[in-house]
């Protein structure tokens, strides 16, 4: 890997490896990665932690980058294109994780940087991804509350997507994406998306993976299966306004 010359920064202040720093909240959620994946019998390898970067300047990704985060996580496509341009150079290696709500029009150009596109929520955006080229990871989001605008697929219309996916090039189905809704205990909400799992691997054997787990969920996300953590503020600190 590169190294780069330390930036500076206010998510640096007290320095990157101590505990109000930025590297000191890393190590903390690493070891409550590892404290989660013990307590459920796996090995914290098969979890791979996104740190989602939205809002936070590019000097922080590198920062992340120094610290040996490989996985970076943007849910807007103008402000993610802007920093894996940026960041390309020093970083070639990192990889960009799109987490957000996706209009149609913009899936090409997202594909354009993205390793992986968490939010495949509907036959439009799918049919969008299509491409000759070298498949980009792909998570089905699936809608675990009754408000469409939350984004994701419904229940009832996961197994329909998912072979849409299968049957689309340029994507390489990895599993599901959901978010906990708000005001409820998540576990039970995880265990939904592990059920619906099991529904998708009947279509797709190899698609097994699940992106669910947040800063404040994360334990529970690992106690019923999560692969792909996407943790913000709990590394990051707080989002600039
Ligand atoms: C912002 C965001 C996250 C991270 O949220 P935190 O609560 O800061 O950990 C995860 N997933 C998605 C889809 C997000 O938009």
């Amino acid at each position: 890997m590169t190294t780069e010359p330390p930036t500076t920064g206010p998510a640096q202040a007290g320095g990157p490896g101590e505990p109000g720093g930025l590297g000191g909240r890393l190590a903390r959620v690493r070891e409550g990665v590892a404290d989660a994946a013990a307590e459920a019998g796996r090995s914290a390898e098969e979890i791979t932690t996104i740190v989602v970067t939205k809002f936070h300047p590019a000097s922080l990704v590198a920062e992340l980058a120094a610290l040996g985060v490989g996985d970076v996580g943007e849910n807007r496509h103008q402000e993610a294109q802007a920093k894996a341009a940026e960041l390309g150079p020093s970083w070639p290696d990192l990889r960009w994780h799109f987490v957000g709500q996706l209009q149609s029009k913009k899936a090409r150009q997202v594909r354009a940087y993205a390793s992986a596109i968490h939010s495949v929520d509907r036959a439009a955006l799918v049919d969008a991804l299509r491409s000759d080229e070298a498949s980009v990871d792909a998570f089905v989001q699936v809608n675990l509350t009754d408000d469409p605008g939350r984004g994701g697929v419904a229940p009832g219309e996961l197994d329909a997507l998912v072979e849409r996916v299968l049957a689309t090039p340029g994507l390489r189905l990895r599993g599901l994406m959901a978010v906990a809704p708000l005001g409820v205990p998540a576990r039970p909400e995880f265990a939904r998306v592990r059920e619906l799992s099991e529904r998708v691997r009947r279509l797709a054997p190899d698609a097994g993976a699940l992106s669910m787990g947040m800063s404040h969920d994360y334990r529970d996300a690992i106690l019923e299966g999560a692969t792909h953590l996407r943790i913000g503020t709990a590394i990051t600190g707080n989002r600039p306004a």
